[in-house]
């Protein structure tokens, strides 16, 4: 073959490659079109129509009112049915019994896990290891779709300030930039790098909740959303819009309205930011009857909002079924286009023929695989090795921690020895009795000839209703009948025989979590009562802080020696403790989420705006911006958490003091472990616009590497900084960066950090 034969051969194979995926669109779109020709307007918007059960189920009965819609075309997707046998029996339904043959979605919430739990979202954030994020993901996936689950409704990105919110516990915290990271991490793991769904153990994501779901006002859920354009471009939306370009194939609308518009209504939204502004190419879904929902925000009947949901975007209506009972009759009057319907049912169709169910409608129900993929030794060993690597180790006075297993140690509280609190909140189908307890978990670190005794000290809380509604996922969290007086006294026996005492204490997995929203955010009242008393008792304390969500912890942090905060660290998680505990891991976790001191100072978030009267000391100053009665500080900021090691921080250099609009400075610091362990450390980069058009947060984060230290070694870890690192979007929304000076911050959290300055010109 001459050379320019050769060339000519290279060229069309590589248009060939470069058309690979247009001709597979025009392939997909071929085969819809000729299937949406034969469809009937009811069929089509059968496919828009996503039913549930309310329990989890095992498979739908033959007869059963589902069966019969499925059969009728009325049925798109369904969710809560697991299990390769029914979900197949369903899917036979739908492909041999349906007139248009059409297979359906089979979705669930997969939020951190399927049956190998990992820790729950927020805990999995304070990783900041967007390579073992990815990984949970992917095994969540695998583990699901070995059930026969071809679509997750995960992740969960909303950004939260207000930890009164139960569902801060669903996502990854306060930053918008680690958000935005660790959403790209989720759908990778889930949808697979190239979202081409070859393999059956990808699955669909869907990103949630869009949009703003968790600036709820007043951190009550469903609430009031109500922010300006600014603040929801620069801080709320990048984490949705990553999920967008990382090509997540399915969005779900919030529960929230959006300045006036709930967002399942919300056209601004749902079609000129999300399709026209981002390029979203799948499908929008509502959340759990949100369309019906609008009816109570005082939008119309249920033909007025279902119409008006259509309009705005939504694809699928999930349970209201306000699309299937009146969309058809709102064509026929004129009140919504025919056309509208065609591109939802076609959205959804796509998304079926992308992940490969027209191929084979069964491709997710290879019975074989239950067995050999789900909650398999390695899926828990990584499990295992997640949960330990989200502990936060708030407090740590003369290194009480870690303790020595030829101590005695008094394992006291109402958390110390349940099984199924141990995962938290979301995790439907986890099974709950099989998680060790706290007391279990470290018995089988320690070893058989460790000394370990335990004692329940007191219930959850001392109010039986609060703690039926706070533990509804804690089946074995039962109360205990004796009084507050005979279980302390109890506890102060044993604990007062010990060498050292571990208060298992906190929130139960149900306080943090959908609809659990809490006015008071520290420990329940009863627990710190019995923790004073351990207290007093005179021995070592270590806090093992189970919670959801920041707690308010200034005496604790004041009196308590050490304080582990462990989240809901999954079904390995008992485990995980005792590894941190016993100091075969040294823990490296940082907040993803500033723990503020008093409910007062909510929302208390490290990238705010400076006021004119910036105020950084913590004593009061009149006519400055402080509290009368208050600290400004935070009790634990963002990006804190110690280890078992030290690390000190070098000046920063920078590779120059100005940059070109096209150039790039690199910062860097060397960082050294000065204590006596080998480490890991989360170097955290955050920069500040110190000149701007409009007025521009004390910091934010950029960038950050997790660094492994042996005893005694040091590296040098460095930052490239570029122009685009330093845009935002300005007055106009125009997404820019400005000239003039810059601070770079380098630190192991985001109060104590090493700062230089550079000019962009
Ligand atoms: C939640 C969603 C969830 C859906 C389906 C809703 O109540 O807000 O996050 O995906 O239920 O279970």
């Amino acid at each position: 073959m001459n050379i320019k034969i050769l060339l000519l051969v290279f060229v069309c194979t590589a248009a060939i490659a470069l058309n690979g995926q247009d001709t597979k669109d025009s392939e997909m779109d071929l085969f819809i079109s000729g299937l949406m020709n034969k469809m009937t307007l009811e069929e089509k918007i059968g496919q828009m129509n996503l039913p549930s059960n309310d329990e989890i189920i095992t498979g739908i009965a033959r007869n059963s009112n589902i069966a019969a819609k499925i059969r009728k075309g009325e049925v798109g997707g369904i969710f809560n049915v697991t299990g390769v046998k029914q979900i197949r029996e369903t899917q036979r339904i739908a492909v041999e019994e349906s007139r248009m043959k059409i297979p359906m979605l089979f979705g669930l919430d997969v939020i951190h896990g399927y049956k190998t739990i990992f820790p729950v979202p927020l805990a999995l954030s304070c990783t900041w290891d967007l390579k073992a994020i990815e990984e949970s993901a992917q095994i969540a996936a695998t583990e699901a779709s070995a059930d026969g689950i071809c679509w997750t409704f995960s992740p969960m990105v909303d950004i939260a300030r207000d930890p009164r919110w139960g569902r801060i516990v669903e996502g990854n915290g306060e930053d918008p930039w680690l958000g935005g990271q660790i959403a790209k991490a989720m759908v990778h793991g889930y949808q697979g790098r190239d979202n081409s769904f070859s393999s059956d153990t990808n699955i669909l994501a869907c990103v949630k909740h869009y949009a703003l779901y968790g600036a709820a006002e007043a951190g009550r859920d469903y609430n009031t959303v109500d922010m300006s354009k600014f603040r929801m471009y620069n801080y709320y939306l990048y984490p949705y819009q990553a999920a967008v370009e990382a090509g997540v194939g399915s969005v779900m609308a919030s529960f929230n309205s959006v300045n006036g518009i709930p967002s399942h209504g919300n056209k601004w939204l749902l079609t000129d930011v999300l399709r026209n502004q981002w390029g979203f190419k799948g499908f929008v879904v509502g959340d759990y009857g949100g369309v019906g929902e609008m009816i109570n925000h005082g939008m119309g009947d249920l033909q007025t909002v279902s119409a008006l949901a259509l309009k705005a975007g939504l694809d699928m209506d999930m349970v209201s079924e306000g699309f299937l009972s009146t969309l058809a009759a709102s064509v026929k009057e004129g009140k919504i286009d025919e056309e509208q319907i065609n591109t939802a049912c076609r959205r959804i169709l796509e998304i079926k023929y992308r992940l490969g169910l027209f191929a084979d409608p069964y491709k997710y129900c290879d019975e074989s695989r239950a067995k050999r993929d789900t909650y398999t030794p390695e899926h828990r060993a990584i499990a295992r090795k997640m949960a330990a690597e989200s502990f936060v180790l708030l407090k740590n006075d003369k290194n009480v921690l870690p303790l020595s297993r030829t101590q005695r140690i008094a394992v006291i509280g109402p958390l110390a020895n349940t099984h199924s609190n141990m995962v938290g909140t979301w995790s439907v189908v986890a099974n709950l009795e099989t998680p060790a307890t706290l007391v279990e978990g470290l018995k089988a670190v320690a070893g058989a000839a460790s000394d370990i005794v335990y004692a329940k000290g007191c219930n959850l809380t001392s109010d039986p209703v609060l703690e039926a509604n706070s533990t509804l996922n804690g089946r074995d969290l039962h109360r205990d009948d004796r009084s507050e007086e005979e279980l302390r006294v109890e506890a102060l026996n044993i604990a007062s025989k010990a060498d050292v005492i571990v208060a298992a204490m906190g929130e139960a997995s149900e306080m943090s979590g959908e609809g659990a929203s809490r006015s008071d955010i520290s420990i329940p009242e009863v627990q710190e009562k019995l923790l004073k008393a351990l207290l007093e008792t005179g021995k070592p304390v270590v806090l093992v802080l189970f919670t959801g969500r920041p707690l308010t912890l200034v005496w604790e942090d004041e009196n308590i020696p050490a304080i582990l905060n462990v989240w809901f660290g999954g079904s390995e998680a008992a485990y995980a403790i005792g590894d941190v505990i016993f100091g075969d891991v040294n823990p490296g976790a940082k907040l993803t989420t500033t723990f503020p001191r008093s409910v007062g100072q909510i929302p208390l978030n490290y990238n705010h705006f400076n006021t004119g009267r910036p105020f950084g000391d913590d004593s009061y100053k009149k006519y400055f911006s402080n509290y009368l009665d208050e600290k400004n500080s935070p009790l634990y900021p963002f990006g804190y958490g110690l280890s078992y090691t030290q690390f000190s921080y070098s000046d920063i250099t920078l590779s120059s003091d100005s940059m070109n609009a096209n150039g790039e400075i690199v910062a860097s610091v060397t960082v050294t472990n000065i204590g006596k362990r080998d480490g890991t450390e989360v170097v955290q980069l955050y920069i500040r616009d110190i000149e701007g058009s409009v007025t521009r947060p004390v910091e934010e984060l950029r960038g950050f590497k997790r660094v492994q230290l042996k005893e005694g070694d040091s590296e040098t870890v460095k930052f490239a900084i570029t122009p685009e690192l330093l845009k935002f979007y300005n007055a106009n929304l125009d997404y820019v960066y400005e000239p003039g000076g810059f601070d770079v911050m380098i630190g192991g959290n985001s109060r104590d950090v090493k700062s230089a300055r550079f000019n962009l010109k």
